[in-house]
């Protein structure tokens, strides 16, 4: 023998002994779900993820079983997070926005054996219950509670479930070739679809996630994960945080801006992380308290477009730093992120900011191309635009339950995005493939055209969809929400458009809405919109 390395299967078991070892005392904060606040520690985190593992070696459940949560991002659901995948079963985090339907669907398709639950989800439990067919343990998250016993006799309580295990239990090793948690997508059509992450493949996430290049994680960092647990995997921060000794603050229910702007301030978060709708509430939460988040040196845009007009509030008024990243549930999610190389501190302001308006490089781990009609490889020149695929150690193979592979024959995963790349590897994203505008044969950005809708003071939120034209078969237009006390009027945001696309780019109306429909996720439902006004220019000629 030559000699070898020790082996040493990656497990997700191993980010809380670290935590709980080497940074015992930093402290995770939590917005509990009645309001009241609460402080642990990564100490107790670990000491209390081992007893309750060792719990749920009493529920019977079978090693790869699921186990789902219907939470949000505290505690309590971290604890669940760790006890659930480091005992071997696998975490299900269940979207709690979505339709009663899909909800149904989702948990039966998982087979959840069990669930654990916030106060809030109460009446999505109890309306769906009678046709969850394969869940055996309901667990209310939190201290006995008579109101959730009487409306579900059967349920368990965490605080006295974690009591029954053994807070000397030692973590089982196994192959890192095991799945540790399951998330669905959050489909705009269809059925929604099961993304199975493995030990493995959530480990190497995790260390790229916390490089330099990508979010830059350490223990001298207050991360606040204002995206969901439910939202593919927090976006891998809960992981990242014990694996670094970073302190965590959790917004529990309170996702409003005012909630937020409070946690930013009294607990000194530096870097928070959410979708785009997210910060435009902490955005209009600062201006009216005046706060100038002090703390808060980064934050990091994903989920859909960050807008420039936003990027350049969060750099001009508060100082702070935006890394916009790009991502999908079959990624982990995380596939690129925008920070400059040394190359760039040379760049004048100007050139700089517009480079950081996309959605940035790949980290290792991660490999990005762009494809015609055809699937042939496009040139990586920035200019290109095409089908953006995928491949790497944390992207998805098959879905759960699927025997067909999701990817492409030589082995990518089509992200149904459409980008350009440069040669440095930094990615655009220029639309859905679904959502591009095609005038007269010609594609037309809606990314484009909402960037510009939104830079006017007066709109809150714009989408950019196809309406129906006689003549170029489809022609953009805008779909807008004015801003709080705004009245702007088609013109003025007309007239915003002119010299910044091409004249044929120039949508060729403006409709106001009282709001736009997100999806589970934050994302503008764009069909629902096309149907709604995509007869809007023919009903304008008629
Ligand atoms: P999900 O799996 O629900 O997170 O959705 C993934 C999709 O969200 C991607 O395929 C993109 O279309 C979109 N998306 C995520 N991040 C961004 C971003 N920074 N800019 C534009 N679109 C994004």
């Amino acid at each position: 023998m030559l000699g070898a390395m020790m082996h040493k299967d990656l497990l997700i078991s191993d980010l809380i002994v670290h935590a709980g070892k080497y940074h015992a005392d930093t402290e995770i904060v939590s917005r509990e779900t009645t309001g009241d606040m609460n402080t642990t520690t990564w100490s107790a985190v670990a000491s209390s993820s081992r007893q309750l593992a060792s719990a749920l070696g009493t529920l019977g459940l079978d090693h790869g079983d699921r186990v789902a949560t219907l939470a949000w991002n505290n505690h309590r659901h971290l604890k669940i997070w760790f006890a659930v995948s480091g005992s071997g079963l696998v975490c299900h985090t269940l979207n709690p926005r979505l339709p009663p339907e899909q909800f149904i669907f989702i948990c039966n398709d998982a087979a959840d054996k069990a669930i654990f639950f916030d106060k809030t989800f109460m009446p999505l439990i109890t309306g769906t219950k009678a046709h969850l067919k394969t869940i055996e343990h309901f667990i209310f998250m939190g201290p006995r509670d008579e109101e959730v016993a009487a409306a579900l006799p059967e349920a368990i309580f965490f605080d006295e479930l974690i009591e029954k295990g053994d807070a000397d239990y030692d973590w089982p090793q196994f192959s890192e070739n095991t799945p540790c948690s399951l998330c669905y997508t959050s489909g705009t059509t269809g059925n929604p679809k099961g993304v199975l992450y493995y030990h493995r493949s959530t480990m190497l996430h995790t260390l790229a996630i916390s490089l330099p290049d990508a979010l830059s994680l350490s223990s001298r960092e207050t991360i606040l994960p204002v995206v969901p647990m439910f939202h593919a995997n927090a976006w891998g921060i809960p992981y990242a945080a014990a694996m670094t000794g970073a302190k965590l603050v959790m917004p529990g229910p309170g996702l409003d801006g005012d909630s937020l702007l409070q946690l930013i301030d009294d607990y000194g978060v530096s870097l928070a992380l959410g979708v785009p709708t997210i910060w435009m509430m902490l955005l209009a939460s600062a201006a009216k308290s005046g706060s100038k988040m002090e703390s808060l040196k980064r934050n990091v845009i994903g989920g859909s477009a960050a807008a420039p007009s936003m990027i350049a509030a969060f750099r001009d008024e508060y100082d702070c730093d935006t890394i916009h990243a790009w991502g999908m549930t079959e990624t982990s999610p995380l596939g690129s992120a925008n920070v400059p190389k040394g190359k760039h501190d040379d760049l004048d302001a100007d050139t700089l900011a517009a480079l950081r308006l996309g959605q940035g490089r790949p980290p290792f781990g991660i490999d990005l191309r762009i494809v015609d009609d055809e699937g042939n490889p496009l040139p990586h020149d920035g200019e290109a635009q095409g089908a953006l695929q995928v491949r790497g150690h944390w992207v998805v193979e098959t879905y759960f339950g699927k025997d067909q592979s999701a990817t492409t024959e030589d082995g990518w995963f089509d992200t149904g995005d459409v980008s350009t790349i440069d040669a440095d590897g930094y990615m655009v994203i220029r639309d859905r493939t679904k959502d591009i505008i095609k005038s007269g044969g010609e594609w037309i950005s809606s990314v484009d055209l909402e960037n510009i809708a939104v830079s006017h003071p007066g709109v809150a939120m714009a989408a950019a969809i196809g309406a129906v034209h006689p003549k170029w078969d489809e022609r953009p237009i805008v779909v807008a929400v004015k801003a709080e006390g705004a009245d702007p009027k088609e013109d003025d945001i007309l007239a915003l458009f002119d010299g910044k696309v091409a004249k044929w780019q120039i949508p060729d109306a403006v409709v106001f809405t009282d709001a736009i429909p997100l999806n589970a996720t934050g994302k503008m439902l764009k069909n629902q919109l096309r149907e709604q006004f995509g007869n809007l220019l023919i009903e304008r000629e008629e």
